[in-house]
């Protein structure tokens, strides 16, 4: 062993034991947890005091680096539907630029204290950049194929991502897009193989009213969204039910599923997917959700309806963010709903999206053997330490 450092603070969070004070983290040089000890047991001049809260390295559960250089491109507030015409009007832009973007919010992310990413991806433009990167990235590759005859070909196109991946020695798994985007045929066969791989999938979920409508009964703004494409879409049938009712019986229960945004969803669409998958995982982008839709899910209800240790956070990419910031999430989060404290919400930003990639044996908590990154908070300033 090298040589150690001791880090003392206001509050410390292990976050898989509850935060203590009058405490000293023992770090290896590399950023390896060796111990927690009440400080008398530490040589006092051998200690870094720092003021404010110690944490463990971030965890974005949900990010699109490609679209970082839209920042500020768009106007807010003016629903999805319309946003998502925008990003796909205008996402094309010079290569250098687009590089030179996603290199910026890399960095911008490691020094928010962000140590790892689940990233969505449409094309090969972000690996470089992660290839390169201090940040664990997990790569989901998106799909997006509504029309069911479009299935193997979606798969496989993604499966050549996925294997650009593997040989670029990063990870990665094949994503839905969302609801009103892909067939239950091609959500079946992402899902089965995520399953059959054991790694994570994800798909945005319940964004608006105007999903809900288009699956209730197939009008509304993602109609005349199709129908302004040039796409025929009558072989869809609203079925009656909500997007994630309709579409819960496809998703392979054992894959390790991540609903994206939930902005519209209450503590009964929770109870009543719960009951029919056991391995869903729920995402809040809060700041986005305001960007966009200028309104945020009811996340007290639903945090009481959602099992423990299945909420996690992300902060979208910077076409709908000011920025890639964990922690700014979070501070809209206590924000708005003041009966939520730090300790509530800590876990979603940090372990749970850890547990949820796969990555919790060196992320997401600061237990001995891990090198989750340490971070500290104070008066709302965010500082890296390791
Ligand atoms: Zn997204």
């Amino acid at each position: 062993m090298g040589t150690m450092r001791y880090f003392s603070a206001s509050t410390i969070h292990p976050v898989t034991t509850p935060a203590v004070s009058h405490h000293v983290l023992v770090v290896e040089e590399d950023g390896t947890i060796v111990d927690l000890v009440p400080e008398q047991e530490v040589d006092a001049t051998k200690v870094e005091h720092l003021e404010g809260d110690l944490i463990p390295g971030f965890i974005n559960t949900h990010c699109h680096l490609e679209l970082s250089h839209l920042k500020g491109r768009f106007e807010e507030k003016t629903g999805l539907p319309d946003f998502l015409n925008k990003v796909v009007a205008q996402r094309a832009a010079a290569a250098q630029e687009v590089q030179e973007a996603m290199q910026t919010a890399d960095s911008e992310m490691w020094d928010n204290g962000i140590v790892a990413v689940g990233d969505i991806c449409n094309k090969y433009d972000s690996f470089a950049v992660k290839a390169g990167s201090r940040i664990h990235y997990h790569s989901m590759v998106e799909l997006l194929a509504f029309h069911p005859e479009r299935t193997a070909g979606a798969m496989e196109q993604g499966n050549s991502l996925l294997q650009q991946l593997s040989e670029l020695g990063l990870s990665g798994s094949i994503v839905p897009h969302a609801p009103y985007s892909v067939s239950p045929a091609l959500l079946e066969q992402i899902t089965a193989q995520c399953a059959d791989s054991g790694v994570p999938t994800s798909i945005h979920m319940m964004e608006s009213n105007d999903e809900t409508e288009f699956f209730v009964q197939g009008t509304g703004l993602y109609r005349r969204l199709y129908h302004n494409m040039g796409m025929d879409i009558d072989f869809f049938e609203p079925s009656g039910k909500t997007s994630l009712a309709t579409l819960l019986p496809f998703l392979h229960p054992k894959a390790r599923t991540l609903l994206v945004h939930n902005t519209i969803a209450t503590a009964a669409d929770v109870v009543h997917a719960v009951e029919q998958h056991a391995n869903l995982w729920w995402c809040f982008c809060p700041n986005a959700n305001l960007y966009i839709e200028d309104r945020l899910p009811d996340i007290p209800q639903l945090m009481r309806a959602i099992p423990e240790g299945r909420i996690t956070l992300g902060t979208d990419s910077l076409a709908s963010n000011h920025q890639l910031s964990v922690w700014s999430e979070i501070q809209i989060v206590l924000q708005r709903f003041p009966e939520l404290k730090l300790v509530d919400v800590l876990p979603w930003a940090t372990l749970n999206g850890a547990r949820y990639l796969g990555i919790d044996h060196l992320f997401g908590s600061l237990e001995k053997g891990k090198r989750p990154g340490i971070v500290l908070l104070s008066e709302s300033t965010i500082q890296r330490i390791i």
